[in-house]
């Protein structure tokens, strides 16, 4: 079994993310080789075939040249899956490759099973197992849901190249809108999840934010509740954040929030289920009921 996997370069840089496609091809037990329109002074380390464009030349991102530059690989390679990241790269992609290979394509994988690919579907409420029918398929990977692959030796390097195409040009990339609150940037992140119950116990999760001079995160429900602004979520959907410290309450650790977290120093779960996922993420696991804790532990430190 072989994958070709589209790695991804974004101002200059190659998207970290880039290495959980490794992880991917290494869960499906496939071969691998790998296809990149980036910088050739940011190449991944990788133990394979790396088709290369020069960014420089062909744009950072050009969906039409791109397009055909990932299908030159395709051709070379005959791959059973062509593997993207689910991101705005992979979004626009993906299915321009699909289609043009007529191939099925599968979106958001975050497993595999037997024959097939768990996708959430519903908004993320149900899971389905997926099995594409036609030889080769198309896949976007959810973030976060197959460990990065820790970095291989040099890449055997071979260049592509197309004709150029003056139809769309990338002008620039513009940063979210974070208003007056830029999590990416703070030291201490305290975060409220669904656990926290109501909105009154937002507060307690504030008052620890507070005593250790952080910032207040939130899971998604509680920001869809209304309880704490957007600018304040955590995960692929909100901010991504690396603390040196972040305290998760109330949090499940679904793997949408993990993604946005990953990059933590030192992570903190309080969790009444000694079995939450979070678990598996935290180097700490306090079991207990936040609403208890937390006052307990902010009247400690204040002390
Ligand atoms: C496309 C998509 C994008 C998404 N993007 C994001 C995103 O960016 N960020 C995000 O967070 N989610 C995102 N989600 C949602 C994600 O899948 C989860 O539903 C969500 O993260 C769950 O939030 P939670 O952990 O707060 O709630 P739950 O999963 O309901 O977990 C609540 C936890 O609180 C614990 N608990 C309950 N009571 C207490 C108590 N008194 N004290 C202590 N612990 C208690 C429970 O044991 C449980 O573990 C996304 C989903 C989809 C489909």
């Amino acid at each position: 079994m072989k994958a070709l996997l589209v790695a991804e370069c974004r101002q200059g840089r190659l998207v970290a993310d880039s290495a959980e496609l490794q992880g991917f091809a290494r869960a499906l037990g496939a071969g691998a080789s790998m296809v990149l329109v980036g910088n050739p002074g940011e190449l991944p380390r990788f133990d394979g075939r790396l088709y290369f464009a020069d960014a420089r030349e062909y744009g950072e991102y050009n969906p039409d040249v791109h397009k055909r530059l990932v299908l030159q690989a395709v051709e070379a390679e005959r791959p059973d899956y062509v593997v993207f990241l689910h991101s705005s790269y992979g979004w626009d992609l993906a299915p321009r490759v699909a289609v043009a290979m007529r191939s099925a394509q599968v979106s958001e994988v975050g497993g595999i099973v037997a024959g097939g690919f768990v996708t959430g579907c519903c908004n993320g409420k149900m899971r389905r197992t997926v099995r594409p029918l036609t030889p080769c398929a198309v896949l976007t990977l959810q973030p976060g849901a197959f460990p990065a692959e820790p970095s291989g030796g040099e890449p055997e390097i071979l260049r592509l190249e197309a004709v150029k195409d003056a139809s769309v040009e990338l002008l620039r990339y513009e940063p979210p809108s974070v208003g007056g609150i830029d999590l990416s940037r703070a030291e201490v992140v305290v975060s409220a999840g669904r656990g926290v119950g109501r909105r009154e116990h937002v507060e307690l999760v504030r008052a620890l934010a507070d005593a250790l001079g952080g910032e207040v995160g939130a899971s998604r429900p509680v920001v869809d509740a209304g309880w704490l602004e957007h600018e304040r979520q955590v995960g692929t959907t909100g901010q991504a954040v690396s603390p040196a410290l972040y305290v998760a309450c109330g949090i499940s650790g679904a793997i949408q929030h993990v993604a946005g977290m990953k990059g933590a120093g030192f992570v903190v779960a309080v969790n009444t289920d000694r079995d939450a996922p979070i678990g598996e993420v935290a180097d700490l696991l306090v079991v207990a009921d936040l609403v208890r804790f937390l006052p307990a532990l902010v009247a400690k430190l204040q002390a």
